[in-house]
């Protein structure tokens, strides 16, 4: 039997973001078919700050199965948090914390996501 490897820091930094999420520092939007505002072009996840209120609001396509929408919302919260981190390196942050968060604690995010996501317009 192949016994599944964590990282205690991947499961830590996902608990943050369950916190983020509770307190609604961070808020998550489900749009069908979401585009990026300013190329137009379609997009799977997006991070948007908004000037007026500072607010943080992350869009997740609607078509995607659920472990993409997990993925997704991990790479995105990755932007949130490290704003002026490159494509790269947040693509390299959501495939570590893939492979070593536990599967206990994707579940529990997934349940969290389940709980705080709504519903969205396309953003502006
Ligand atoms: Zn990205």
């Amino acid at each position: 039997m192949r016994r599944k490897i964590y990282h205690p820091l991947a499961d830590w930094l996902i608990k943050q973001f369950l916190r983020v999420l509770k307190k609604k520092i961070i808020k998550i939007r489900i749009v069908r078919k979401l585009r990026d505002p300013y190329t137009q072009c379609k997009v799977l996840g997006l991070c948007v700050k908004k000037d007026k209120s500072q607010e943080i609001y992350i869009y997740i396509e609607i078509q995607q199965k659920l472990s993409e929408k997990v993925l997704t919302a991990i790479h995105e919260l990755g932007h949130a948090t490290w704003w002026y981190a490159s494509e790269t390196e947040i693509r390299k942050f959501e495939s570590l914390m893939w492979r070593y968060s536990s599967t206990k604690m994707k579940l529990k995010f997934l349940e969290a996501l389940r709980k705080k996501t709504r519903l969205g317009r396309q953003p502006k």
